[in-house]
């Protein structure tokens, strides 16, 4: 949904599937292995586990052998017999799993790897580019070799135009008010959905004030009518409980989260059941609004830490910026812990993409949150494999069967009596090739900036050029780069502020067409753009400012990556020079000590505006 960012992953997917191709073109390369060693696995897809603990995706097997043939499961069982010559590895104290399905994802970018390396070998994405959807289909049809986790994708969203789905920078296609629902689903079912995503999101369940254009009711209908029309499922974003059994009532096949206004009612547990439409409550997310920290504890569990990406770890941390809402995630610990005990279908997705989650490891955060909320970890474990696979029609998925793909994950303890030993990864089987899951230095998270320079003082904006005393110094920044048309201009102007003799003239004009607008400068510490510097012994950023009257904002990006959320304050410009000084354990969730750009920005509302800055330090 960063449009670049998808680009590079459809950039990367050709050179995986052209890889894979040259592999299996070279049948002598996959015969070459070594039986005796068990990391001889790495080079073949056929192998064998004896005396290991299965669960097989519904029940536990106390001890079976399993047999892997060409990158699938050809023997399951106590006393299975195990071919000669084949590798073996020996799973006593271990337990081996299916390979997780997140059911609920927005995988871009690095996400199919980083998946994959935490044993989730399948993500269904619940809004994406649909662009890339035929190659989609391609990758996980073959059983070649991949460092990528499957992915099924919703593609582009039955969404009002301006709704909720719009304002990631994608040019995303939308259904009007007086629309077809009809057209536009079978128009989605062209460009290759795999089932068909509605949001129906206004936002009066988290705003009292906000309201975002949102599909009728009777285009909801309309729209599920068309997707089961089309032989594809409907699954529905929804964030009120009164939307929610309309859907249900509609025919939706599962709900994309639970609602957040309140716990649910008995009547809609009896919906939900009634219609056997499944719910993926998206704990994960909701914990992340709800400010527990979920994810911060993920990223410092040392069983998760290793292989946790500079990228993985900025998101787990990030906030969403707004205010803790710890209702939601009680009420929704509360509805999953009702409609279980009724029957309902209760699936582990994440919402992974979003602040505070991260693609792979958010899935074991999940399963935990699942079994807070009363399944037990054997269930929970059940609605992370066999359930999704069965509920959304992933026919060779989500079970240890004769005949199944080897999506495998093996690990050490017993996760069906302490959910969180899934965290123990041993190894992670993807089409039966054992993956590496190593990270390369450069996915690393950032431990350390580079030390700061002993002046405080990054700009007096008194030379002939706008120049820094440290770092790459400034540059325009807006919208643009997520799809808005907000613009900015820069200029030195003579008279600073107390009787220097220049200042820094930021003017532009805020426009409407993206969600989150923003126009402004920033200012780069290091010599590369976004690169770390440690100013953990500052206390503040101080400047000095005027302007037309505006609130601006001051924006710090720091953090083990580059991904990682920027914090903000606010500030006014009035029409006399004053020193604004804002202290930087003031910018929520930001860490100085790796801190990579500071910028001032306008943003809402639009229109245009004019400020200026001098002396900025960071003392
Ligand atoms: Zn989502």
């Amino acid at each position: 949904m960063k449009r670049w960012s998808e680009v590079t992953a459809i950039a990367a997917l050709v050179v995986t599937l052209a890889t894979a191709v040259m592999a299996q073109g070279d049948p002598a390369a996959a015969r070459n292995t070594n039986a005796a060693s068990p990391s001889a696995s790495t080079d073949s897809n056929s192998f064998a586990i004896r005396n290991v603990r299965v669960f097989d995706g519904e029940r536990v097997v106390a001890r079976a052998n399993v047999v892997v043939r060409d990158g699938r499961i050809v023997a399951v069982g106590n006393g299975a017999p195990i071919p000669a010559g084949i590798a073996t590895l020996d799973g006593s104290g271990k337990t081996l799993l299916p390979g997780f399905i997140d059911a609920h994802t927005h995988s871009w970018g690095s996400a199919q790897g980083d998946a994959l390396r935490f044993g989730v070998t399948a993500e269904l994405d619940m809004l994406g580019d649909w662009n890339r959807l035929p190659a989609l289909k391609q990758q996980r049809e073959s059983l070649a070799r991949t460092a990528q986790a499957d992915l099924w994708s919703a593609g582009a969203a039955v969404t009002a135009p301006g709704g909720h789905g719009t304002q990631y920078g994608m040019n995303v296609p939308t259904l009007a008010a007086d629309g077809d629902a009809q057209a536009f689903v079978i128009a989605r079912a062209k460009e290759g959905s795999d089932y068909i995503k509605l949001i129906v999101e206004d936002m009066s369940g988290h705003s009292a004030t906000r309201r975002w254009p949102t599909i009728t009711a009777a285009q909801v209908s309309e729209a599920i009518a068309a997707a089961h029309r089309a032989d594809k499922r409907a699954v529905v974003h929804v964030s009120r409980q009164q939307d929610a059994m309309q859907a249900a009532n509609a025919g939706a096949d599962g709900l994309a989260h639970i609602f957040v206004d309140a716990a649910a009612s008995d009547a809609f547990v009896q919906a939900a059941r009634r219609h056997d439409m499944f719910v993926v409550p998206t704990l994960s997310v909701l914990a992340g609004m709800a400010g527990t920290g979920e994810g911060a504890r993920l990223a410092s569990d040392a069983r998760l830490q290793a292989q946790l990406s500079g990228d993985q770890l900025g998101s787990l941390t990030a906030s969403f910026g707004a205010q803790p809402r710890p209702q939601y995630l009680e009420r929704a610990l509360q509805s999953v812990r009702m409609l279980h005990a009724a029957g309902v279908t209760v699936l582990a997705g994440t919402d992974a993409g979003n602040p505070g989650t991260a693609h792979g490891a958010s899935l074991h955060g999940e399963l935990a949150l699942l079994v807070r909320a009363g399944l037990t970890p054997t269930q929970a474990l059940a609605a992370a494999t066999s359930a999704p696979a069965k509920r959304f029609g992933l026919a060779d998925r989500g079970r240890i069967a004769v005949g199944q793909r080897a999506d495998l994950l093996l690990v050490d303890g017993d996760p069906t009596r302490d959910i969180t030993a899934t965290r123990a990864i041993d190894t992670v089987w993807k089409n039966g090739y054992a993956i590496e899951r190593v990270l390369q230095d450069s996915a690393k998270p950032a431990t350390a900036g580079s030390a700061a320079p002993t002046d405080t003082l990054v700009s007096d904006f008194d030379g002939a050029s706008i120049d820094a005393r440290i770092g790459l110094g400034w540059q325009p920044t807006t919208d643009q780069m997520m799809g808005g048309a907000s613009t900015v201009s820069h200029a030195l102007v003579a008279g600073g502020a107390a009787g220097s003799s220049g200042a820094l003239e930021i003017s532009g004009e805020i426009k409407p067409g993206s969600m989150f607008p923003w126009s402004g400068m920033m200012f780069f510490p290091a010599a590369k753009p976004m690169q770390p510097v440690d100013f953990s012994r500052r206390k503040a950023l101080v400047f000095w400012v005027r302007g037309d009257g505006r609130e601006y904002n001051a924006m710090v990006f720091s953090g083990p990556s580059e991904q990682s959320m920027p914090s903000m304050q606010a500030f006014t410009a009035g029409s006399e020079w004053k020193e604004v000084r804002l202290r930087l354990d003031g910018f929520d969730g930001a860490d100085p000590a790796l801190l990579r750009a500071v910028a001032f920005t306008a943003g809402q509302p639009a229109g245009a505006f004019r400020f200026r800055i001098d002396r900025v330090e960071l003392r």
